[in-house]
């Protein structure tokens, strides 16, 4: 398989621990629940932006990068991330935050700033429209940067999540438990492109879930437009010769609640559920939604009682810290 030939730059443990929520699942009544704890990649703090940045730096490296830059919002995990990476590597980071400076830096914007990234604050331009600027300054004072993409989500970024289900296919055989259906956080696409093109390529049954966060896509595209496009430009990347159909795709939009980042009474439930049940942290922007949207679903019956789900935890619990207002009982 051509993934297994790309350049890939070890940044996290692999693969990371499988196993049974079996406290929340009997709370909730349901079907068994199971956990990928990508929470526990290792990278200062870990999440799914690890998988990403293997495949996306092996890139940059092969190419003679010394300086990443990419873009996020003021407490983006993928920053952190990318940051914590950089630093591994003896590269210089740059990092381009939507909004302005905090009086007091906390959460990943502290962990960032721990990390030795150089932060540029952009305003509205939230989605690395400064990026180009930068980089121009940065070739003209004689520096090698490279571009990672939002979120990590091209092909590359996506690759690093079709190898995930090749990792998670041989925990199965270990756990002699084939999941039904896979759950997890959508955002940027990448991690669901990567999944939906890695379940194709292993002829796997289990249906693949995101739940999205966000109420739109971007300016051009809706999420499931873009999750689409780069599973196929992925597929078509990594030489499968199959097409991803839109049948493939199921995006879940209704637990985006207020929008992006404002957590409601059904993510501080899911939040408190998880870790008052299972001592499993859980984060406000993402897991804590999708967790959401994992309970609503058993709730309307939509799974059978004797299926197995798998949670896909994607990180970000450094977000806490950073909400710790909304999140006070
Ligand atoms: C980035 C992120 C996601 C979303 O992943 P995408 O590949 O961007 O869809 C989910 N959870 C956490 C904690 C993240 O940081």
């Amino acid at each position: 398989m051509k993934h297994l030939e790309l350049p890939r730059e070890p940044l996290g443990f692999f693969p990371t621990p499988v196993h049974e929520l079996a406290n929340l699942g009997r709370a909730l009544g349901g079907p068994r629940i199971f956990i990928k704890r990508d929470d526990q990649t290792g990278l200062a703090f870990g999440g799914n932006k690890t998988r990403k940045l293997e495949y996306i730096i092996g890139r940059a490296l092969a190419q003679g990068a010394d300086t990443l830059i990419t873009a996020g919002a003021g407490q983006s995990n993928h920053c952190r991330q990318t940051a914590a990476a950089a630093a591994s590597l003896n590269m210089a980071c740059h990092l381009v935050l939507g909004g302005s400076a905090p009086e007091t830096a906390n959460g990943n914007l502290l962990l960032d700033q721990l990390l030795g990234a150089q932060i540029h604050w952009a305003g509205k331009h939230r989605k690395g429209e400064d990026i180009p600027k930068i980089e121009e300054e940065l070739r003209k004072a004689g520096r090698q940067p490279f571009v990672v993409p939002y979120g990590g989500s091209n092909e590359l970024g996506a690759t690093g999540f079709v190898e995930a289900l090749c990792e998670l296919d041989s925990q199965t055989f270990e756990l002699q438990t084939d999941f039904d259906h896979i759950v997890f956080a959508s955002s940027s696409g990448g991690t669901q492109a990567g999944l939906m093109v890695g379940k194709k390529l292993l002829k796997k049954n289990y249906e693949i879930t995101g739940i999205a966060i966000d109420k739109e896509g971007s300016a051009e595209k809706s999420l499931s437009e873009l999750i689409l496009d780069l599973a196929n430009s992925t597929a078509s990347y990594l030489e499968t010769g199959f097409e991803v159909d839109k049948s493939d795709l199921i995006l879940n939009e209704e637990y985006t609640g207020a929008g992006y980042g404002i957590i409601g009474e059904a993510e501080k439930e899911a939040i408190r559920l998880t870790a008052k049940h299972e001592g499993i942290l859980l984060d406000p922007v993402y897991t804590g939604r999708a967790m959401a949207g994992l309970i609503g679903l058993i709730r309307q019956g939509r799974f059978k009682k004797d299926e197995a789900i798998l949670f896909w935890h994607t990180g970000g619990a450094p977000a806490l810290f950073a909400s710790a207002e909304e999140l006070q009982n």
